[in-house]
């Protein structure tokens, strides 16, 4: 059985990440990493289901222990992806999915360079202010904050592997489901070692 692959999808509040996520997930052989967050949970949201939600305290004693892939403050909240969780699972053969911000993205690129990132976009300016405001949960200068962020998001989105507009979900999905499959058959160490392999037994 060959590695997990790491997949890290960012995109704006609203360009409907989670959605498509919810769906990937069908597969048992891909997992959602479950990220930890000083931020307060929003209703319907359980801890260690969404987000592990902890004190500053706890996210920084977990920075200091070098608990973290990678992480961030955005919002004025910290993120931050568990290490452990996420190398575990690529070892069993999972691909793990990483919802997690520009700044995120940019970090485990660098620490892993073969992760695949991919940006969702949504299919307009008019769209993404619609679901984020209808969203609901958020008060009107969180809205704006967000918008802002959004656009300076996907000006970022340069710096990334694959995009997708999130028009039809459906057709989304299908496209990020094509890119792990063929992401599964990238030239890499295990490739290598394979052909070395044969080599030997010629
Ligand atoms: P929200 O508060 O709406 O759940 O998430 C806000 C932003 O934080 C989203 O762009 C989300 O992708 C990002 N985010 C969630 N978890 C992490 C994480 O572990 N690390 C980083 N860098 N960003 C994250």
């Amino acid at each position: 059985m060959g590695k997990g692959r790491l997949i890290v999808i960012s995109g704006p509040s609203g360009a409907g990440k989670g959605t498509i996520c919810e769906e990937l997930f069908k597969d048992e052989n891909v997992v959602f990493s479950v990220s930890m967050t000083t931020r307060a949970p929003r209703e319907g949201e359980v801890d260690g289901r969404e987000y592990f939600f902890v004190t500053e305290k706890e996210f920084i004693e977990n920075i200091e222990n070098g608990g973290f892939l990678e992480h961030a403050q955005t919002f004025g909240n910290y993120y931050g992806t568990p290490k452990a969780a996420v190398l575990e699972q690529m070892e069993l053969g999972r691909d793990v999915i990483l919802d997690i911000d520009t700044k995120g993205a940019r970090q485990v690129r660098e620490i892993y360079p073969e992760s695949v990132l991919i940006f969702v976009l949504p299919p307009s300016m008019e769209e993404l202010k619609r679901r984020i405001t209808g969203r609901g949960s958020e008060k009107e200068e969180d809205i704006k904050i967000r918008l802002g962020e959004a656009v300076h998001e996907m000006s970022l989105a340069v710096n990334y592997d694959y995009c997708i507009i999130n028009d039809d979900l459906d057709e989304a999905v299908g496209a990020v489901k094509s890119i792990i499959a063929a992401e599964h058959h990238r030239y890499d160490e295990e490739m290598d070692a394979m052909i070395q392999r044969y080599k030997e037994e010629k």
